[in-house]
């Protein structure tokens, strides 16, 4: 019998930590369900059955207090998906689990203050009559109590209150209750009365199922609604998503039709969205002969290899291919995950694949709330559970859709891989999601196509040693030749007075005949905001940001100065902290800037903005696209937003507004991202009725990766990388790993990196650079130090990560060291 579990809690110290399962939860206590156990004193904690066992560890053991789900939630290939996360990118599984399970699921603890039962003593100021008045309506958090009370800190209060007797505490859980997916459920209009509620409850006494689903609800409506208010409830209005009842309950949806039946309930349905097509039914797009034959040659090198990349250029129809492949999944019985770098792209595929898959498409991103990423994940894995739970098979989503629980998983397709969105970067675990997919495929035996016009070195790498197949698209779809690309030398066209302020003449003169042929712009800076740098006109004193060493970019519309590194933002004219004065110098320019001057220059042009400031809102991309597509925009501005994948009929100019910036950022991967950018950007131009135009301004023309993405020499380009990696040993010849060392004090964060340096530099086959000072040495008030490592004998990769971690953490021995932050990442990119 097993007498101890191991336990997930989402807390960055130690993998798991060993409970004790009490007698009456033997049978129920599984891998993969959640339990509650309390953690540091009163604490109570959801963590996650990891595995159970009988090994009576050394210390006293307090016992688990109770099994939440009835079926595990996380699945054992999930579980070993987990592990294999934290040890590859040296993290703990706490930090796995926080980072896969939506915050609902977790269902972290909270205090709960209720009123005692009995009083000595009558409770004596306002504060304390009012938390008994509000307290006589139900039981409250101390966050409620502070919110109702207008109050930053409650606690003393409720000590006080304690102490008195007056009110007791207790922790509790609060549960999700509604969701925007499913049916809902919720009771008729006779039922619009406690009392009536109580009548039909007294009629139910020999149905105890019926009459735990009523409880259930009854419940769960009290929960979600504000006791304090002081509208009557209204029981009938209260409307809860049917699946959370029936898993929260226990009972079959049959005890629920009884009821419904009986007119006490009824369910509503958000329309047809439960709707199933048959599997064998869909209506697939038919393939050109040259997709035909990817397609194929996709299929074969699937018998024997387990990734396949697809290089396919702009336009060439990856996205068919991909619909072909995922038909044939689903059609075998199993499942599919489609990644998306970015929910910005979402729209346009959400579209297509629906078009058809219908509801069989699942999507999952960050701008759902938690409760619809709640329910999706409840879904399926009650289908992993109960195959007869219907359940979306083909899901669509950004990296964190790896963490979901599949069953019968067939395909993973990893979309734009190239793009380094896919990379976690905050907080940990830091994992590529391309890279994870690959395993997390072989965990399920599945299989994996990369696509991308322009695909990542490492990808091409491995499909040209052939380690992955590698099947190329080499012609497009709409045999619309690839795009012309000017470039446009800024030196030459300044000194013979060509521009318009950031505009070229020739780029303004493109501009006009396009939208006066109906066509549409596309034009593009990688900065968003007005003006990226800015010092005092007076003093010339750089304003910075107060926490961060990086220049504030002003923003008009806000009129404001703010810190693209920590949200800090300040008035626009306020003083320079050295000669206070407000007169302020601007360089360079976003995204806003060129937006402004276009529409004073073209007061009747339509311009549209596609950056983070103009995409706050869960629909405003999805807007902006369609009102895109249906010709509602002349100009579209973008930063590498409007890069990526989008399909636009009418768009034939592209304009890019300033390459330098990307040609020389300090990186080795610079050449690869600026080629990629352009390529992508580039790409948007003439895609189904004419050659496109690309014009791009630099200063530098001359530039090879310029003469590259001109020319569409791809190949040269992985030539001259590959070449140049091997001799400086980079990826993917080597691995690398780079700390991040931060403090408020640099002088403590200078120490704290070099002594982590020494320890480093004692293992075998591991080349360390730095420890310094990197490009942006303060952020958020934090200084930083930078080590960077490189692994050269990839054979030992295990062995020297697991020392690099030893190291790391051998740091919190030091009392002064260990008060720096250690930010471990593995294939940074
Ligand atoms: P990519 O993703 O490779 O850039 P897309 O899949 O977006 O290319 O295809 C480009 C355009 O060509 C799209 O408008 C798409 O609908 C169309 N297209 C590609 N293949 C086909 C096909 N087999 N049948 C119909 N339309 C296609
Ligand atoms: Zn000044
Ligand atoms: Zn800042």
């Amino acid at each position: 019998m097993p007498y101890f579990a191991d336990i997930i809690l989402s807390v960055p110290i130690a993998h798991t930590f060993t409970y004790e399962i009490p007698e009456v939860l033997w049978p129920d206590c599984v891998p993969g369900k959640r339990v509650l156990v309390q953690f540091s004193g009163r604490r109570i904690c959801t963590g996650l059955v990891l595995n159970v066992h009988e090994k009576k560890p050394e210390f006293k053991t307090k016992e688990i207090l109770e099994v939440v789900d009835s079926w595990p939630l996380v699945s054992q290939n999930q579980l070993r998906f987990w592990l294999w996360l934290a040890s590859y990118y040296l993290c703990y599984l706490g930090e796995v689990f926080k980072a896969a399970l939506p915050a609902s699921l977790k269902l972290e603890s909270e205090t709960f203050v209720s009123v005692a039962d009995e009083w000595d003593d009558e409770p004596g100021t306002d504060n304390e009559k009012a938390v008994v008045a509000m307290l006589n309506q139900g039981r409250l958090t101390v966050g409620d109590i502070e919110k109702r009370l207008n109050m930053a800190n409650a606690l003393p209060l409720v000590k006080r209150m304690i102490d008195k007797g007056f009110v007791s505490i207790y922790e509790g859980v609060k549960r999700p209750t509604k969701g925007l997916v499913d049916k809902y459920v919720r009771f008729t209009d006779t039922y619009r009365t406690q009392e009536a509620i109580l009548r039909m409850m007294d009629s139910l006494g020999r149905a105890p199922a019926q009459l735990k689903l009523i409880h259930t609800i009854l419940e769960m409506a009290a929960e979600g609604k504000d006791l304090a208010d002081t509208e009557p409830l209204y029981w009938h209005k209260i409307e809860l998503r049917k699946k959370a009842v029936l898993d929260l309950c226990g009972v079959s949806a049959s005890v629920l039709k009884q009821l419904v039946k009986k007119e006490v309930l009824e369910e509503l349905s958000d329309n047809a969205a439960t709707e199933f097509r048959d599997l064998n039914d869909f209506t697939i797009p038919s393939l050109a002969e040259f997709q035909q034959k990817a397609f194929h040659d996709i299929c074969e090198f699937h018998k024997t290899k387990s990734v396949v990349l697809l290089q396919g250029i702009t336009g060439s129809g990856k996205t068919e291919i991909y619909i072909n492949l995922i038909a044939n999944c689903l059609k075998n019985g199993q499942s599919a995950l489609y990644l998306l770098p970015e929910i910005a792209l979402t729209g346009q595929i959400i579209d297509r694949l629906s078009a058809v898959f219908g509801n069989w498409v699942g999507v999952y991103h960050s701008k759902f709330n938690d409760t619809e990423r709640a329910g999706l994940w409840t879904n399926l894995s009650a289908h992993a559970h109960n195959n007869s739970v219907k359940a979306p098979k083909l899901i669509l989503g950004v990296r964190s859709a790896i963490f979901l629980p599949f069953s019968n998983l067939g395909l993973i397709i990893v979309d734009e891989e190239h793009e380094n969105t896919y990379k976690q970067f905050e907080p940990a675990p830091r994992y590529h999601a391309r890279d994870a997919a690959i395993m997390l495929a072989h965990i399920y035996g599945a299989k994996v196509v990369l696509g991308s016009a322009t695909p990542s070195v490492e990808s091409y790498h491995n499909a040209s040693s052939g380690k992955y197949g590698h099947v190329k698209l080499t012609q497009r779809f709409h045999a619309v030749e690839m795009p012309m690309i000017e470039l446009i030398n800024l030196r030459k066209e300044k000194r013979s007075r060509n521009m318009e302020g950031i505009f070229c003449r020739k780029l303004l003169r493109h501009l006009e005949t396009a939208v006066a042929q109906q066509e549409q712009v596309i034009l593009f800076q990688n900065r968003r905001g007005y003006a990226p740098y800015m010092s005092c006109n007076e003093c010339g004193t750089a304003r910075k940001c107060k926490y961060c060493d990086v220049s504030l970019t002003y923003h008009k519309f806000t009129n404001s100065l703010s810190c693209h590194y920590c949200g800090y933002s300040t008035a626009a004219n306020s003083p320079c902290s050295k000669c206070k004065s407000t007169d302020l110098g601007m360089e360079g320019f976003g995204t806003e800037k060129i937006e402004d001057e276009l529409q004073l220059m073209y007061p009747d042009l339509r311009i549209a903005r596609l950056d983070q400031d103009t995409t706050r809102t869960k629909t405003a991309h999805s807007d902006t696209i369609k009102a895109l597509e249906t010709g509602k925009i002349d100009v579209l501005v973008g930063t590498q937003m409007v890069s990526k994948g989008l399909d636009f009929e009418h768009v034939n100019t592209v304009g890019i507004m300033d390459a330098d910036a990307m040609l020389n950022y300090p990186d080795f991967r610079a050449n690869e991202r600026a080629f990629q950018l352009l390529t992508q950007v580039s790409g948007r131009a003439g895609r189904k009725h004419k050659r496109g135009l690309v014009l791009i301004q630099t200063r530098q023309p001359e530039h090879q990766v310029l003469q590259w993405v001109i020319n569409n020499e791809t190949e040269q380009l992985f030539l001259a990388e590959l070449t140049e990696r091997k001799l400086f040993n980079y990826p993917p010849f080597a691995r690398l790993v780079r700390i991040h060392i931060k403090h408020k004090a640099d002088i403590t964060a200078a120490k704290a990196a070099a002594v982590l340096a020494n320890g480093l530099r004692l293992i075998q086959g591991l080349e360390v650079l730095g420890p310094q000072q990197p490009p942006i040495g303060k952020v958020r008030d934090l200084f930083l130090q930078l080590i960077l490592l490189k692994i050269i004998d990839t054979k030992e990769l295990d062995r020297i990560k697991r020392q690099i971690l030893q190291q790391v953490r051998a740091m919190a021995k030091d009392s002064v060291l260990k008060t720096a932050m250690y930010v471990i990442d593995v294939d940074p990119m």
